[in-house]
């Protein structure tokens, strides 16, 4: 599904994150920033030992105690397609949503998309954040995703593409559904 929103194009797609052709894809990382299972595991994997380096460099100046939920830094894309990985926290949820981890999964597909625009990128992909190990429920975290993003583009008229990158059949469903009733809305 596509549809533009501003002069920003908004894809959903089913596919590997890892593969995109996007300046910057998205992390769904954990605080720590050493990497991890699921889509960070495949991330730093693909992308190889650069990324770490500079994700350790962040842990030993920026955020010592570790990157907090919501909060997005930068670091190359080593050997990715994509040039930058943006690695954001999203809230766990162990399969409820209260309004503290709307706003925390709100903030970090914001603020990946501010960090984004800082750093001069224009086209940007991004995973279903928090909804693998960390158990928020896809309904409403598909929501808030495409709320956070559509936001972001009606605000700040910069970024010419945000792709969602979906892994499974399924998980496209929830975001093509959520991404419908919000244009319903409008
Ligand atoms: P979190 O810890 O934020 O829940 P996970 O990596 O466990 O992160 O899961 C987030 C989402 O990323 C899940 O929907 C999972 O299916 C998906 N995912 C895993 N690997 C990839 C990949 N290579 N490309 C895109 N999405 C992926």
């Amino acid at each position: 599904m596509e549809t533009t929103i501003n002069g920003t194009k908004l894809v959903l797609k089913i596919g590997d994150i890892t593969e995109e052709d996007t300046q910057a894809i998205v992390n769904a990382a954990n605080s720590t920033l050493m990497g991890g299972g699921g889509v960070d595991g495949a991330i730093h994997s693909k992308g190889g030992p650069a990324i770490l380096e500079e994700c350790k460099k962040i842990r030993q100046t920026t955020y010592p105690d570790g990157l907090p939920t919501g909060e997005a830094v930068i670091t190359t894309g080593g050997n990715l397609k994509a040039e930058y990985v943006i690695h954001t926290v999203g809230p766990v949820c162990h399969g409820r949503f209260t309004e503290n981890h709307e706003k925390l999964l709100y903030n970090a597909y914001y603020n990946s998309l501010k960090v984004a625009k800082e750093n001069g990128i224009k086209t940007v992909a991004f995973p279903s954040i928090s909804t693998g190990a960390y158990r928020c429920p896809l309904d409403l975290s598909a929501r808030t995703a495409m709320m956070a993003v559509i936001d972001f583009i009606k605000n700040e008229n910069y970024i010419t593409e945000v792709r969602f990158v979906l892994f499974t059949d399924s998980i496209y469903y929830y975001y093509e559904e959520a991404l419908k009733e919000i244009l319903n809305e409008a």
